[in-house]
């Protein structure tokens, strides 16, 4: 059982390495300035993998002293003490900087572009812990159980994550969205955590799957033209052996996406977010 002021503790800490790290980001970009793009492009380009190394890292550091505080409130008598994990590679916090870049050479306003930038930052930073706490479980002889707890007004997609409990696997996690701040958290034995219950996002969930529900994105999906179930089909598969190329059907995305939808209209979600 993960007690609730060192959860509070933990959360804190990840949310507020995470404030910092978007503020140094803005004030960044604010001193290089929008006068000159391609200026702005290289200076991001270093710019931003040096404060994902450096917010991640703290993150991770977070993330270790929680997984040995939890690891040793529950028990565990087997010493094992976590390494840092590695960086992220540069490459990924720079093909944030040329994605976000596009959008402003496309007519982004600037507001819109701070605020993508701000959310991959959350994103990498906070995701660091979440390599730390999975590298950990993986290296650990004794290993815990992994849970993801939706921060007030978190997505139907975090609440979808959420409604597994404590069977996430490394897989699913890893898809954290832009700009989330959920906290990834590990226990042993029995995991749970106080005051949290993963059956409040089940509920949200299974009423949103409903019978009723499910029938209806049927009818919808039938009522689509191939060209628009095209753009939910997870992609084009080759089977080497035979030659032959075939598309896989988009309707497991389809469905999943208006189930995420749903529960954002149920919760009032009403800003989007978006799903990797
Ligand atoms: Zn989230």
């Amino acid at each position: 059982m993960i007690a609730r002021e060192l959860f509070d503790a933990y959360s804190t800490a990840l949310l507020t390495n995470d404030a910092m790290a978007r503020k140094e980001l803005l004030e960044f970009i604010g001193y290089v300035g929008f006068n000159d793009y391609p200026m702005l492009r290289d200076s991001l380009l270093d710019g931003c993998p040096a404060l994902v190394a450096k917010y991640g890292d703290r993150a991770a550091q977070v993330a270790i002293e929680f997984y040995q505080e939890q690891r040793a409130a529950s028990g565990v008598e087997e010493p094992y003490t976590p390494t840092l994990v590695a960086q992220p590679d540069a490459k990924v916090a720079r093909a944030d900087v040329r994605r976000s870049m596009g959008s402003l050479y496309g007519g982004a306003g600037h507001d819109a572009f701070m605020s993508t930038m701000a959310g991959y930052m959350t994103k990498r930073v906070m995701g660091q812990a979440d390599e730390q706490l999975w590298d950990a479980m993986e290296r650990d002889m004794v290993r815990g159980k992994a849970c993801l707890v939706p921060h007030a007004g978190a997505c139907g997609w975090c609440v979808l994550i959420a409604s597994r409990g404590w069977d996430l696997d490394r897989r699913i996690e890893s898809m954290r969205h832009d700009n989330c701040k959920c906290t990834l958290v590990v226990d042993w034995g029995d995991p749970a955590l106080a005051g949290y219950d993963e059956m409040d996002y089940y509920r949200i969930y299974r009423d949103a799957d409903s019978v009723e529900n499910q029938r209806k994105w049927v009818s919808e999906w039938n009522a689509m033209s191939a060209e628009e179930r095209q753009r939910y089909s997870p992609g084009t598969f080759t089977d080497r052996r035979k030659g032959e190329t075939s598309t896989k059907s988009g309707w497991n995305n389809y469905r999943r996406n208006r189930v995420i939808q749903t529960m954002n209209e149920n919760m009032g979600i009403t800003s989007s977010s978006r799903i990797k």
